[in-house]
């Protein structure tokens, strides 16, 4: 790994310093002692590397120097970053903005969820890089708004992650359209064999950075353990949050319904929260985020939509009001406090239909999670029995705005492909009555003919039918 110490010794920008040292970073991270330089001179890039290592800064930096500095006379969209969430995506599109005061390159993001109108005026004014997500940005692509032509360096951001939400098949068909000579970066957390494929076929000799294997969850993170009935998590999330020294928590639910659920209970306790996941609108989660990052609202409800490289400065704790079924979400979960090497708190309900997962999160970290006590001690030790579901009643008729019942409406047929081949036209000769029904003569039944006489009379076939055209010419050529 290389021995640069410092933003300094990269040979950084003036201006890009000055933008870091407004951030407020004095050292470089790991991963951007490793990278920064790579990227630097041009050279793609495979990252192996923790949410939270600050590998934003590790691609942004480079990036808005490399560009800044061949600016001139150059049109289109030069950088496209590919990120797998809304959210991640804003949060790039965020720190090229504060890392590019006073550069040259404009930075721009689209995103699905809200309309594209917005989105389409911006990227008409200019866009030098280009942070996405991919379905939006295959959309605007084929409406022809947004062209690759000129991209000179490509990054992948979570392509672990993108996998896990079939994003892949897009991310690859975005790929086909970017110019043959480019520059690659591609980070992930985790190397599944899908990942180190797509590694392989879109980086040229790359340089590999692997920093903290995600099984090994960021060390300053103080991790406990709650052995509680599913019945009392929500007593015990409200005592929690109300005796413990909680600045801000995120909690994490497994279910979209839980995470409302949850809500509901703590606005019972006289406690506010937002909720955060996929069937909220853009806006109400845009609204939610915002609300939580400044402090407005001190607790978030959130699935694993916001278990991965949310940057919520200052988190305080994380909760897992349910623990994931996948155990190395346990990492990005907790992952989301303790940020560059920061301290955080992480708690883990567990009930008994949990003792699997717990199991499994346990044997990926190495050790016991530390066990403490409640007023909510776990009291069931019987997991329970999934049960088939029963079928469903008689729904209740529907109502018309007079309250009468609203007439049915018929269940629409599928429309009717019409898939019909133009044949071309045959003089109709009528067809014995074997080959009509669609079934062939026997081939050697014999054959009957009306002769002057009026008596049927037995044919021979070979006699009756024509002959092959290819029998009839090799006898002329012979
Ligand atoms: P990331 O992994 O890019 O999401 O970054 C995680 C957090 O680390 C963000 O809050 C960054 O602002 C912060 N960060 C990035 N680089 C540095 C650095 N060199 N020193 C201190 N904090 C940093």
């Amino acid at each position: 790994m290389s021995q640069i110490e410092t933003f300094e010794e990269m040979k950084l920008l003036p201006q890009i310093l000055s933008n870091i040292q407004a951030s407020g970073y004095t050292t470089p991270t790991p991963i951007q002692k490793a990278t920064i330089p790579l990227v630097m001179q041009g050279r793609d890039v495979l990252g192996c590397a923790q949410t939270g290592t600050g590998k934003t800064a590790a691609f942004a930096l480079p990036i808005l120097q490399n560009l800044h500095r061949t600016q001139k006379n150059k049109q289109g969209i030069r950088c496209l970053v590919l990120t797998p969430t809304r959210e991640l995506a804003q949060q790039i599109q965020d720190n090229f903005v504060s890392y590019g005061q006073n550069l040259r390159p404009r930075a721009c993001v689209v995103f699905g969820g809200v309309n594209q109108n917005t989105q389409v005026n911006t990227l008409e004014r200019g866009c030098d890089i280009l942070t996405a997500c991919p379905g939006r940005l295959w959309d605007l692509m084929q409406q022809g708004i947004v062209s690759l032509d000129h991209v000179e360096i490509f990054v992948l951001d979570e392509a672990d992650r993108m996998l896990d939400m079939g994003f892949i098949r897009d991310v690859r068909k975005i790929c086909e359209k970017l110019p043959e000579r480019h520059q690659t970066l591609l980070f992930s957390a985790t190397m599944p064999k899908e990942v180190e494929q797509l590694a392989m076929d879109l980086l040229h000799n790359p340089e590999t950075v692997k920093v903290d294997p995600p099984s090994s969850p960021v060390k300053a993170i103080d991790q406990s353990l709650y052995r509680v009935d599913k019945a009392n998590k929500k007593h015990l999330l409200a005592w929690l949050l109300k005796e413990e020294h909680v600045e801000n928590a995120l909690v994490f639910s497994r279910t979209k319904h839980g995470c409302d659920r949850i809500v509901r209970d703590l606005k019972r306790e006289g406690i506010d929260s937002v909720a955060i996941h996929g069937d909220k609108t853009q806006n109400a989660r845009v609204n939610a985020l915002t609300r939580f990052k400044s402090g407005d609202c001190k607790v978030m409800i959130a699935t694993d939509i916001a278990a991965r490289g949310l940057d919520i400065e200052g988190l305080s704790h994380v909760i897992n009001y349910d623990l994931p079924n996948e155990p190395e979400a346990y990492i990005h979960r907790i992952g989301r406090t303790g940020r560059a090497g920061h301290g955080g708190i992480a708690i883990s309900f567990c009930c008994i239909d949990e003792v699997k997962q717990l199991g499994q999160v346990e044997k990926l970290i190495g050790f016991r999670i530390k066990e403490k006590q409640s007023p909510w001690p776990m009291e069931v030790f019987t997991p329970t029995v999934p049960q088939p579901r029963m079928p469903r009643g008689e729904r209740p008729a529907k109502l018309d705005a007079k309250g009468n019942p609203a007439p049915e409406k018929k269940p629409q047929r599928p429309p009717v492909q019409e898939t019909r081949v133009q044949r071309p036209q045959k003089a109709s000769v009528p067809r014995p009555a074997a080959q009509s029904q669609g079934r062939q003569a026997p081939k050697n039944m014999p054959r009957v003919a009306i002769g002057k006489d009026g008596k049927m009379r037995a044919v021979q076939p070979e006699k009756s039918m024509p002959r092959p055209v290819a029998r009839v010419n090799r006898r002329r050529g012979s």
